[in-house]
């Protein structure tokens, strides 16, 4: 029997099959839970339905973060198939392409910045506000964070205060849920060759460099990020909330290095 046997997970921002959210359905299935997928748009309806029913997952629900509405439709749609569920799974994130290549005050503008903070970080925090009613005691949200949220990043831009709001957020919703029973956390992952990656100036060279410095001298794999969030969503992780967990290969540990 898997370690989240009984539980029942809605899961965002599946996009591909290099997707992170796809190495955590994978790993949640895998330990018993029900799924529920969400996908943004219809452009990817089909694709996200094949990884559903490789999953056995028979719930897949439309849901762009970027509107209330659709996410208090996407509640109301999923209450007509459970009254309540247990993880909550944020794997979203989106800034416009321009604004991830180049130095920082060259390319950073109101409109980008507003739009990386409504779609990676707020979105979190709406999730929760309008699902809160469903969410069962003992239930776990869960956020994908990266290291540009506490340290400068080449490139990554306004996408680094938009994942600090967003780990400020778990601290600030896990304080406000906590008393019901429910645990707010992100996974601050190392850099993993995805879509949204794609999009992050000169990414192929940051793989690179990271695996070289990474104590454990590898990139991490959606497998690694997908273990972790399935342990950090299960019963095993009963007293952890608030928490940014780093599955990274231990490179944000690492002060200098020297090649080897
Ligand atoms: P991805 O492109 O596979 O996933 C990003 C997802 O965000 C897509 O499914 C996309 O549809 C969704 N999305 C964007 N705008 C949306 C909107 N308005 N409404 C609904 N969904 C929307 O890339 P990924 O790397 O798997 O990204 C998942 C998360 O992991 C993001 O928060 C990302 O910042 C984070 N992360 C990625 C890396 C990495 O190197 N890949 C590292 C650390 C953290």
């Amino acid at each position: 029997m898997g370690f989240l046997t009984g539980k029942r997970a809605v899961i965002a921002g599946i996009a591909s099959d290099r997707s992170i959210a796809w190495g955590i359905a994978q790993a949640m299935a895998r330990e018993g839970a029900e799924i529920a997928l969400t996908y943004q748009s219809e452009r990817l309806a089909e694709r996200v339905r094949e990884m559903a029913a490789e999953i056995g997952a028979s719930i897949c629900l439309p849901l762009d973060v970027s509107s209330d509405e659709e996410i208090m439709r996407m509640y109301e749609s999923l209450a007509g198939h459970w009254p309540s569920f247990d993880i909550l799974v944020h794997s979203v994130a989106f800034a416009p392409r321009e604004q991830l290549v180049g130095r920082y005050l060259d390319t950073v503008t109101r409109e980008g910045s507003q739009i990386a903070h409504d779609i990676s970080s707020y979105s979190f925090v709406a999730m929760a506000k309008y699902g809160r009613s469903m969410l069962s005691k003992q239930s776990a949200l869960l956020t994908l964070s990266y290291l540009g949220a506490v340290r400068s990043i080449p490139n990554y831009n306004i996408m680094g205060p938009a994942k600090a709001s967003l780990e400020a957020n778990v601290r600030f919703m896990a304080a406000d849920l906590g008393a019901a029973g429910v645990r707010v956390n992100g996974i601050s992952a190392g850099p993993i060759k995805t879509l949204a990656a794609s999009g992050v100036g000169d990414f192929r060279q940051m793989l690179q460099h990271f695996a070289s410095i990474a104590p454990l001298r590898r990139n991490v794999t959606i497998e690694d990020v997908g273990n972790a969030a399935a342990f950090l969503c299960s019963d095993l992780a009963s007293g952890i909330t608030g928490e940014i967990v780093y599955v990274d290969g231990g490179f944000h540990t690492v002060g200098m290095s020297m090649p080897d």
